[in-house]
């Protein structure tokens, strides 16, 4: 990454944008669509800050850190903005994403560095947003607007989407009704809504046409995702896979991240049927005791967790999981904690995420009479994450000695090297040529590490793999 004064001039008269993104694969995407959403105003793109004209905070309101973060960025970002004024080179500062959402007005006088605010729901009026900033007003853009962002905001260019890379994001759904007591998405992001098929099978065939290779359904919650089909019928995700199985050129498919509750027949047959869709799911539990499960409201009990598991094991034999855990939620003893460690045990699980409970202003459980104490919360997820990296790190040694097919999406660190992901969504290391890069291929697993694996190509080298290993890149 390369750095230059911030007085310095800009390269060009081409305004640059550097968009900083926080917290899950949602925000990923929707930073790239705000990007796009800027390309017709002559927005580049900027790796850094330093040389940016805009600069966007996407940001993520999931616990109290992720929000502390936002505030001391912007705290920073006010030398650079002061700097940048005396060097009659103006500097324009949005807050994007969840915390903007939620926040509103405050943010603009908690920080008076923020030029505007814009929530999730409003990206493709960010055009015009920028431009009212760039007068000198402060525009606030939170409410649910009636039409339908997804229909106003620009595709990416071929040229673009090449760039991102092989694996590329779809968002599918959005919002949340559910309702779990401890969270804060059903607030910032809103009602569940789930794009219509037809647009997603569009946009997913101008991504494969482009060169991507892997597509990865996003939605708060995504197996909740019920577009109309062609008919104007509800669907449903498991036929959504089907639907685009369907499409040359595809050669994976993901989603993230499912809620137990919406799990269904078609997906469990997409598991089964589809050697596009990869063996990994994350499916979240949160916790191991039926009681905390209630207080949580996430409306399902740890046996009818372990019996989905069981289906989906049933499936999909090789299937490895993924999940999400909340230690110390309020009235959590240590009898419910050994439950949630039990379960883990019980599951098995590839790899996983888990957190401390944060206190959420607007959800029920932040209300809560009998909260957890941070050093019970803190031995409580030291216990847990030693579980789960035994786990993780058990299953990424059962890889060595087997062949996968690995996605080569990227450069690794030293020359000559490249970098994918295997079907279980680990990251493989691998002695490559970079005409590789975006193809899938053929890997031995030479050796299993904390994070990732690293292995050989297994056949050595471009001329001798087989013709169906390596096709043709489009070009751009
Ligand atoms: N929709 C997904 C589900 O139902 O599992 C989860 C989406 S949420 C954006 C991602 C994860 O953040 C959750 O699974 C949960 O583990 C964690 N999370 C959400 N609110 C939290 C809170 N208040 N404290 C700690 N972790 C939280
Ligand atoms: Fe939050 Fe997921 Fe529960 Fe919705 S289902 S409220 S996104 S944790």
């Amino acid at each position: 990454m390369t750095s230059r004064h911030p007085s310095a001039p800009a390269d060009s008269n081409t305004p640059k944008l550097f968009i900083k993104t926080y917290g899950c694969q949602m925000n990923v995407y929707d930073s790239d669509r705000m990007s796009d959403a800027l390309a017709p105003k002559g927005f580049e793109a900027s790796t850094t800050p330093d040389a940016a004209d805009l600069i966007i905070l996407n940001t993520c309101h999931i616990r109290e850190k992720a929000a502390e973060k936002v505030y001391s960025e912007l705290g920073r970002l006010r030398a650079l903005k002061e700097e940048r004024l005396k060097a009659g080179r103006p500097l324009t500062i949005g807050v994007a994403g969840c915390v903007a959402q939620a926040e509103g007005e405050e943010m603009l006088s908690r920080a008076p560095v923020v030029d505007f605010v814009v929530g999730p729901q409003a990206y493709h009026r960010l055009p015009q947003l920028v431009e009212r900033a760039r007068d000198g007003e402060r525009p606030v853009e939170t409410d649910f607007p009636t039409e339908d962002k997804f229909e106003h905001l620009p595709q990416a260019t071929k040229q673009v989407t090449l760039k991102r890379g092989p694996a590329a994001f779809l968002t599918v759904q959005e919002g949340c009704d559910k309702f779990c007591t401890f969270c804060v998405v059903p607030y910032t992001r809103g009602a569940e809504t789930s794009r219509p098929m037809a647009r997603l099978l569009d946009e997913a065939r101008a991504l494969v046409d482009a060169g991507v290779r892997e597509i990865t359904l996003l939605g708060q919650n995504v197996n909740a995702w019920h577009g109309e089909d062609a008919g104007g019928t509800a669907s449903n995700l498991g036929k959504l896979l089907f639907a685009l199985a369907e499409i040359d050129g595809v050669d994976r498919l993901r989603y993230t991240t499912s809620h137990p509750r919406d799990m269904h027949d078609e997906l469990f047959a997409a598991h089964r049927d589809l050697d596009k869709v990869m063996p990994y799911l994350h499916l979240p539990v949160q916790a191991g005791s039926d009681r905390i499960l209630k207080a949580m409201n996430r409306q399902h009990t740890a046996d009818e967790y372990r019996a989905l598991v069981d289906k989906l094991r049933d499936a999909r034999p090789d299937i490895a999981l993924s999940g999400d855990f909340i230690v110390g939620f309020p009235g959590e003893t240590d009898e419910d904690f050994e439950a949630t460690l039990q379960l883990v045990r019980d599951v098995g699980y590839a790899q996983a995420y888990s957190f401390k409970y944060s206190q959420r202003p607007g959800t029920p459980a932040a209300t809560h009479d009998v909260q957890v104490e941070e050093d019970v919360k803190a031995e409580r997820l030291a216990r847990l994450q030693a579980l789960l990296n035994d786990q993780a790190r058990a299953f990424n040694a059962t890889m060595v000695g087997r062949t996968m097919d690995v996605l080569l999406d990227r450069k690794g660190k030293r020359a000559g090297q490249l970098a994918g992901r295997s079907p279980y969504l680990q990251a493989v290391h691998l002695d490559a040529p970079d005409a590789l890069q975006g193809h899938v291929v053929p890997v031995r697993i030479d050796a299993a590490h904390a994070n990732s694996l690293s292995g050989s190509l297994l056949h050595g080298d471009t001329a001798a793999m087989p013709a169906t290993a390596v096709p043709e890149l489009p070009v751009a």
